[in-house]
């Protein structure tokens, strides 16, 4: 970005990434705030991005150089499965009307955020960018990922029509402070540092659903602010990156419980359902492209991220989402 006057605006600022990103800039001394940077982290309560009218007066208020989109519609699985339909339309409109007036407001950067759970369903791993459309995703949140592919689409034909520089990354399964740690409707981490803190407040046991052999790659909401910010700052393709932990680095989910009671400090009874289904057993992702273009970042050890993830949410156990 050049040295001048830059204002960045985030969308779903106040969410797991959005938070994140603003932790990141506040205090990380080489991915921080820049001199010139004003960084503006935006809840659906500045506007509903839905809403074309709302959309519109944000960037007439903000006047943004550069965008971080963050906001979506997002659920877990069987929100999903329920209203495919809401998935997809809602995204589409926030989605659109950010890059549309992204376009008409000259913002020279924006960078839009996919996930991994858009890829193809029937396809080979390690999974890479170039397979993003490359096949149907998965049928429980086809709405969800179409919408997500889109972006993919209209990145390309704003640079091909307009020669704008939008862009998008890919994230695996994050996880981190500020997150939703509701018992049902959260990703597996937060879902079960929630559950394991019940049992040790009600003296019940701690039992994980299924083996524990399932693997996964996760990256902390920290780690992936920096990427972030890097891809804003230096990322020059249109194209999606991914932006994944290696693929040596997948824990299994029994690591992940054993992980959370060493950083819960539980020693109550801890064991597996196996009676109940693992989901699928891998999904790996390839980082090679990310490592290519930027093979200086540490990721932040594992049991780091998720030491520092229970510690906060035990601080702030009384007013977090869940
Ligand atoms: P959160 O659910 O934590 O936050 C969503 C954010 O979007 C909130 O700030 C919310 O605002 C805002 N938002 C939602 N709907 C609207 C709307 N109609 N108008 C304006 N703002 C809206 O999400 P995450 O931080 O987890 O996700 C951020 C991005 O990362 C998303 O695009 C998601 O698809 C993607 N992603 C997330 C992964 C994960 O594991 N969490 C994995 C891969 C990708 P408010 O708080 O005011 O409601």
């Amino acid at each position: 970005m050049s040295p001048s006057k830059s204002v960045i605006l985030v969308t779903g600022g106040s969410g797991l990434v959005g938070k994140a990103i603003e932790w990141v800039v506040e205090n990380d001394s080489k991915y921080g705030k820049r001199e010139g940077e004003e960084w503006i982290y935006l809840t659906s309560k500045d506007g509903n991005l839905i809403d074309p009218a709302q959309t519109k007066a944000i960037f007439e208020k903000y006047r943004p150089t550069h965008v971080i989109h963050l906001a979506a519609k997002v659920g877990g699985l069987f929100g999903n499965m329920a209203a495919n339909l809401d998935y997809f339309r809602d995204n589409l409109l926030i989605n659109d009307n950010v890059l549309h007036n992204a376009k008409e407001f000259g913002v020279k950067k924006v960078v839009s955020c996919l996930s991994t759970c858009i890829f193809p369903d029937k396809t080979t791993y390690p999974i890479d960018e170039t397979m993003v459309h490359q096949g149907p995703p998965h049928d429980s949140n086809y709405g969800y990922s179409h919408s997500k592919r889109m972006v993919d689409v209209m990145n390309r034909a704003y640079n091909d029509q307009y020669g704008c520089n939008f862009t998008s990354v890919i994230p695996t399964n994050v996880f981190g402070p500020h997150d939703n740690f509701h018992l049902v409707n959260s990703h597996v981490i937060p879902g079960l540092i929630h559950k394991c803190y019940l049992a040790q407040q009600n003296g019940t046991p701690f039992i994980m659903a299924g083996t524990g052999r399932p693997l996964r790659q996760f990256i902390y909401s920290r780690d992936l602010a920096k990427l972030f910010i890097w891809t804003l700052r230096e990322y020059q393709e249109i194209t999606p990156l991914i932006l994944s932990v290696p693929e040596e680095e997948e824990v299994s989910i029994k690591q992940v419980g054993d992980s959370i009671v060493t950083a819960m400090g539980y020693t109550g009874d801890y064991r597996f359902d196996t009676t109940k289904a693992d989901g699928q057993y891998k999904k790996t992702a390839s980082n090679k492209k990310l490592m290519s273009l930027n093979p200086d970042f540490e990721f932040t050890p594992f049991d780091v991220a998720l030491n520092e993830t229970v510690q906060w949410f035990k601080e702030n156990v009384d007013t977090i989402r869940k």
